[in-house]
């Protein structure tokens, strides 16, 4: 007999209770294309001479019904699960960026879990615009006279073009035309909303003349873009903003910031981010528009946050684009629930990228000790605290440094980038770095309440029969 033959029907392997069982709660579909997904890999392998494989007909449905049943399951679990960010990097766009606070989360889940005002105007009784949420908070944070929320910052920078210079020429440095993490290239935002790009300068250098010079009838706006995840350094220049809005009044062109890292400005940052620009600043320096995202050092859900003039935020709101743009009642009730949060001095501790960015250099030493502590019995394992620095990442000052404590750890019998690959697919998952053959796990980004958790991971990394 060939050793497919003891492959039973996938018709056989339906009747047996336990699958019969799954059809009713999964339906009958998913649980056969499983099976037949167990049938065929047990073939290839039969074929090939595996003879850790069953080979009689009783055995095979055994190990055909135990697959399926597993491949069911596997299709039941969820893709995206939480983390362990370990990377001491704030806001990794890998990792979702910022935490949000549990204020927020509460709010999400009051206003999502059933209806609400998205649309509707209580007063009125009557259609209501969703962009009218969040406008007051943002208002009063920022001193903008009008504000507006979309999608991300990206689709921000998107819509504002769009409405204000398709067809027209917009006005950027050479030494801004950068592409920011996750692919957002501003010489391409620009193509797709229809403007066209008056690039003026030279990577390096870039004086307000050299805008005044590049302007004609042609020209809608002058637009500055963050660069807030390089610097040049040495040689180079580009002209303030200040400089720049007033070649804006000089010329009547709106003159529009893109300032990504979404720093408020209603508190001074803490030390190692004083030099990033606030979007209290930029309006203050006189720019009109500014753009910046909501899931940066704002600490809130992704969102693309416009404010300045209300003339100009009336036609955006108003452009087709719009409606492919807006955000969802999720994202206005988590916005709205961490721009009161900044408003309210004694309640910024709860946001966590605010908690953490205040985090000193003694209270992460003092949690690495413990973690330390935790370690220390297990076999094989070395664990030091050393010095080390976080960064805030996703696009805010770009060369800061926050003093922090790293946990460097080494297991005997296996290279630092074995270790790394056992807690990234452990559970739940801890994402680190390496550097000279030690993981280092930096706490700055890991929630106190995980501390016990990720002292776990690594005991269980650790062991001599983990995977
Ligand atoms: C991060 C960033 C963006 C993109 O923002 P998203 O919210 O990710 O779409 C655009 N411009 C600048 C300057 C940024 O830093």
């Amino acid at each position: 007999m060939t050793p497919a033959r003891v492959i039973p029907s996938i018709e056989e392997l339906l009747q047996r209770p336990a699958l019969a069982a799954a059809s009713a709660a999964h339906g009958r579909d998913v649980v056969s294309r499983a099976a037949r997904e167990a049938a065929a890999a047990l073939r290839t392998r039969l074929r090939a001479g595996d003879a850790s494989l069953p080979g009689n007909e009783t055995d095979a449905a055994t190990w055909l019904e135990a697959r399926a049943l597993e491949q069911v399951a596997a299709g039941l679990a969820a893709s995206l699960v939480p983390v362990i960010n370990a990377t001491g990097v704030l806001l990794h766009t890998n990792l979702g960026r910022a935490p949000l606070a549990p204020d927020a989360l509460a709010r999400v889940t009051e206003v999502a879990a059933g209806y609400s005002n998205l649309e509707y105007d209580l007063d009125q009784g009557a259609r209501g615009d969703r962009h009218a949420h969040a406008e007051r908070l943002l208002v009063d944070l920022t001193g903008a006279e009008a504000g507006l929320v979309v999608n991300n910052n990206a689709a921000a920078a998107l819509v504002v073009l769009a409405s204000l210079a398709a067809g027209r020429e917009v006005i950027v440095s050479r030494g801004e035309l950068v592409e920011i993490g996750g692919g957002f290239r501003v010489p391409d935002i620009l193509a797709a909303s229809g403007a066209v790009l008056r690039e003026v300068g030279t990577t390096n250098r870039t004086r307000a003349s050299d805008y005044a010079a590049a302007v004609s009838e042609r020209t809608a706006l002058l637009l500055r873009v963050h660069p807030s995840n390089f610097q040049i350094e040495g040689f180079a220049e580009r002209p303030t903003l200040e400089a720049i809005a007033a070649l804006g009044r000089r010329f009547d062109l709106p003159v529009v910031e893109d300032l990504g890292s979404g720093w408020l400005g209603v508190v001074d940052p803490p030390t190692g981010l004083d030099t990033e620009p606030t979007v209290r600043g930029s309006l203050g320096a006189g720019a009109d528009l500014v753009l910046s995202s909501g899931d940066k050092l704002l600490g809130g859900p992704q969102a693309g946050i416009i404010v300045g003039r209300r003339a100009l935020i009336d036609r955006i709101r108003r452009h087709p684009l719009m409606r492919a743009m807006r955000a969802d009642k999720m994202t206005y009730a988590a916005l709205e629930a961490t721009l009161a949060l900044w408003a309210q001095p004694p309640s910024r501790d709860r946001i966590p990228v605010w908690g953490m960015l205040s985090l000193r250099r003694e209270d992460i030493d003092r949690r690495a000790q413990g973690v330390a502590a935790a370690l220390a019995a297990v076999p094989g394992l070395s664990c030091r605290v050393v010095d080390g620095a976080s960064t805030s990442g996703g696009g805010a000052a770009p060369t800061s440094r926050l003093p922090t404590r790293l946990l460097a750890v080494r297991r005997e019998g296996i290279d630092a980038s074995a270790l790394e690959r056992r807690l990234r697919l452990g559970r739940p998952p801890v994402i680190a770095r390496i550097e000279k053959n030690e993981v280092l796990l930096d706490l700055r980004t890991v929630s106190a309440q995980d501390d016990v958790r990720l002292a776990a991971a690594v005991t269980a990394a650790s062991r001599p029969d983990a995977e």
